[in-house]
């Protein structure tokens, strides 16, 4: 496979941007994001599903300047701790816009939830619904279900299926139970019922089945409690394309499959992956070129699994090309290595690079803009990249890079 790199992967902002200026300027490893695309996703979702009917999942990728971009483009926001909470909180992001989620929330996160005003609760389990109503939150609670649906993605990812940490089990009779008991509650107010099948989902039928039992349950939950189901939310999940041979289906195919499954009902959705995803690449320098006779080719570059854990957690595959050839043949089988004290430390095991590449070359991974930076950790204490935005052609820092000095700040 010598073919060149194919350039769609790239945000339109970012495909005639002069990455090597912006790499001199803000130093490598660097994410950089196409602030247009980012809008511009939000304003599909917000199309197909309406307005009140998007929240963006922040644990994607979560900043001050993303939670602004999110308020601005009318979504909700989907929080999972009382860390992201804080984050859309001191962003100023409108609290009734927040929506809750998590299965192990504290009651520290719940207090923070009632306290700060947050709209929804998303509940995971009959515990945090004794919790809610002992802290008395006021917002809407919502039941997370599980259809028992497979999302046809990597089982780390994949939430819907009966054995699964998050939410009551519909075959059990769990699920009716807790919406039965929210109804009930004196001390709770209905908002719904939840379900989030996986992530990185490409199969529309996957969608189809779980809003399929999703929409026979809320019949279910109807008749037996004799109150409407005021809103069906159902997560996120939708596949971005990372390689050239990923097809993604596109929001409005979505928002179909899942229409067929739950009728009129109200509609939310949360999509993480699919707004951030492909609205960043990763620029790294590389560092040396190790070619072993008769063997792989190892090109390693100044960042890896702290930056990127997705390799290494799943198994996740990437393109890469060299940010002054984009359209050279890639000719060379070579494994992109980070710089970690790990084998496994390797970002694409089976890249295509251009064979005339060499130490000092600027290379990009595209589609990094979702569960990249948001799982960054400070593995060998390798100061966490910078993030900068880009509209019209220009550059500003959202998040500055560590600093060595920034890596003994919790030492006591
Ligand atoms: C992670 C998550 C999402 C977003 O998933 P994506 O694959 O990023 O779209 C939505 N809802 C819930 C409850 C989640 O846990």
């Amino acid at each position: 496979m010598t073919d060149p790199f194919d350039q769609t992967l790239l945000p339109v902002g970012l495909r005639d941007l002069d990455l090597a200026v912006i790499a001199a300027e803000f130093g490598t490893p660097l994410f950089v994001y196409d602030e247009d695309h980012l809008r511009a996703r939000c304003r599909e979702y917000v199309t197909q599903f309406g307005e009140g009917r998007v929240a963006y999942a922040g644990k994607a990728f979560l900043c001050t300047a993303m939670v602004r971009l999110i308020a601005e483009e009318g979504l909700h926001l989907d929080v999972a701790t009382g860390g992201e909470l804080h984050v859309a909180l001191r962003a100023g992001f409108p609290v009734e816009r927040l929506v809750f989620h998590g299965n192990n929330k504290s009651d520290a996160e719940l207090e923070a939830a009632r306290d700060s005003g947050v709209g929804r609760v998303v509940a995971d389990s009959f515990d945090e619904l004794d919790r809610l109503e002992r802290v008395g939150f006021a917002g809407e609670v919502l039941v997370r279900v599980t259809p028992g649906v497979e999302a046809h993605t990597h089982e780390f990812i994949q939430t819907g299926t009966d054995d699964s940490k998050f939410g009551f089990t519909v075959s059990t009779g769990a699920a009716a139970e807790a919406v039965a008991r929210v109804v009930a509650s004196p001390a709770l107010r209905f908002g719904g019922i939840h379900a989030h099948i996986g992530s990185q989902v490409f199969r529309l039928d996957s969608y189809a089945k779980a809003a399929g039992v999703v929409g026979a349950f809320a019949d279910e939950c109807e008749r037996a409690t004799g109150v409407d189901i005021p809103l069906v939310n159902l997560g996120g999940g939708l596949g971005a394309r990372y390689l050239h041979s990923d097809s993604d289906p596109s929001v409005t195919e979505y928002a179909a499959a899942l229409r067929t499954g739950v009728g009129d009902r109200p509609i939310m959705v949360e999509p993480g992956r699919s707004i951030a995803a492909a609205a960043a690449v990763t620029l790294y320098r590389v560092g040396t070129v190790k070619a072993i006779p008769g063997g792989r080719t190892y090109v390693a570059v100044d960042g890896g699994m702290s930056d990127n854990p997705r390799p290494v957690l799943y198994g996740a595959g990437y393109e890469a090309y060299l940010a002054d050839r984009p359209d050279a043949p890639r000719a060379l089988a070579a494994a992109v290595a980070g710089k970690h004290c790990e084998q496994g430390d390797v970002i694409v095991p089976d890249a295509h690079l251009p064979a005339d590449v060499t130490v000092g070359d600027l290379l990009v991974t595209p589609v990094t803009g979702a569960y990249g930076y948001s799982m960054a950790s400070n593995y060998n204490k390798v100061p966490r990249p910078a993030v900068v935005f880009v509209r019209d052609g220009q550059a500003r820092v959202v998040i500055r890079r560590e600093s060595l000095d920034d890596l003994l700040r919790l030492d006591a």
